[in-house]
């Protein structure tokens, strides 16, 4: 039997590249169908020359062109635009979803409609879609993994094993670990004038700017308890965060007689990566076993709420339900790319995030077209806002 194919979307960013050196230690495991990328063309470029994929997907012609130039006469079919995003999601045995952002969702839910297995990195996906989402994977028999280290935790800490048929009864709470991001022990004063490499500097992880931002605000955190929501089924009320600053603990999940399972391991991508491209054998990550030796203490706190208003939001969001979850995403989004692009403060992407939340009602959803429509209407609402407060 050949090895199953593989499409990596996103493949230029962080994750990209690290599912492409787990990749790389296993040549044998899959066989590579598309890389996909946006701005970083040379990344790609040098990608495609190293690892060899059928197809590469960038964003238009001109785009396509450049690649051209750049690869020379590598054997390489070149697509662009979001459909061609969408075909090769749905050409390959699995998929690693790993564009940042709402940008990523139509060709994870094409993956799903195709029934692929999916490698979800892309937590804004399930966050704008969750249900929807949901839907398609089981209308077409695809599967979810998660790649998120938190939910890759609580997966693997889940009383289910191989086989996800099994209920998970005697669940009484997820626990989701949050490292608290460089603005932990910050005063709201001084969190008012940091700049965006401030922001991006986490203290334990490497990641795209984006989501290293939301990791200051918390407002990754606060998607992740809306992830693990989905993922889960796990009503919003079981759903705790805590503060661990060593990120050794990568999520838990407490059963109700007593009982908390972990998963821990150094903060690497590659392990949630690897597991999920073997599962449900493991194989090797390239990540350094944990040294208990040289940990000076596992330290947990409880999130300050009015310091990072950004979890509290999520949390309101998700349990408005409906189009609430979308309209909040939207607008990190757009509040995010505003403080990274220096048009607006740190502090205002939670302001915004509310003021948008206030102004457009929570609503049913009733299709893809009524979110898309909705996730518009929202970036309108937060561009509008970002300019009046700059
Ligand atoms: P990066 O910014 O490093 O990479 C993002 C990728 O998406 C790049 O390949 C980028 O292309 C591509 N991209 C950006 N915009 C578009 C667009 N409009 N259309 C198509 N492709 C686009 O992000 P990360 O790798 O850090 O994160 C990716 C996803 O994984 C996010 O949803 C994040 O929340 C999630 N995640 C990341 C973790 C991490 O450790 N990095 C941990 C857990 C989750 P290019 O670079 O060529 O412009
Ligand atoms: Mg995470």
């Amino acid at each position: 039997m050949s090895a199953p194919s593989i499409s990596i979307l996103g493949a230029t960013g962080s994750i990209g590249n690290s599912t492409l050196d787990v990749l790389a230690r296993h040549p044998e495991r899959y066989r590579l169908h598309a890389l996909t990328g946006h701005r970083r063309l040379a990344t790609l470029a040098e990608q495609c020359v190293a690892f060899k994929p059928q197809r590469a997907v960038v964003p238009d012609a001109a785009a396509a062109e450049q690649l051209r130039m750049m690869v020379g006469t590598l054997e390489l079919d070149i697509a662009y635009g979001e459909r061609a995003l969408e075909e090769v999601a749905t050409e390959s045995d699995v998929v690693m979803a790993a564009i940042v952002g709402a940008a990523g969702l139509p060709a994870a839910l094409a993956a799903a409609r195709a029934g692929r297995r999916i490698l979800l990195a892309n937590k804004e996906a399930l966050v704008m879609a969750g249900q929807l989402m949901l839907d398609l994977v089981a209308a077409h028999g695809a599967t979810l993994l998660p790649i998120d280290s938190e939910h890759n935790a609580v997966f693997q800490s889940l009383p289910r094993g191989r086989d996800t048929s099994v209920p998970a009864d005697g669940i009484a709470r997820l626990i989701l670990t949050a490292s608290g991001g460089p603005f932990r022990n910050m005063t709201l004063e001084r969190m008012a004038t940091v700049t965006p490499d401030e922001a991006c500097a986490h203290p334990n992880w490497v990641m795209g700017r984006k989501i290293s931002v939301d990791s200051a605000t918390l407002m990754n955190k606060g998607l992740e308890v809306i992830e693990a929501h989905w993922l889960f089924g796990v009503p919003p009320e079981k759903i705790e965060v805590v503060i661990h600053p060593q990120s050794v603990i990568h999520s838990m999940v407490g059963y109700v007689d007593g009982s908390v399972l972990a998963q821990l391991g150094n903060p690497d991508m590659r392990t949630p990566i690897a597991h999920a491209l073997a599962y449900p054998e493991r194989m090797d990550a390239g990540v350094a076993p944990l040294d208990f030796s040289q940990l000076s203490g596992l330290h947990f706190e409880s999130p300050d709420l009015v310091r990072f208003p950004c979890l509290a939001l999520a949390k309101t969001a998700l349990g408005a339900g409906g189009s609430a979850p979308a309209v909040l995403n939207a607008a990190n989004e757009v509040a995010v790319e505003a403080f990274l692009d220096g048009r607006a403060g740190f502090l205002s992407i939670s302001q915004v995030v509310e003021a948008t939340l206030e102004r457009i009602a929570a609503e049913p959803l009733e299709s893809l077209e009524h979110l898309l429509e909705i996730d518009r209407r929202a970036r309108a609402e937060a561009r509008n806002l970002v300019e009046h407060r700059a």
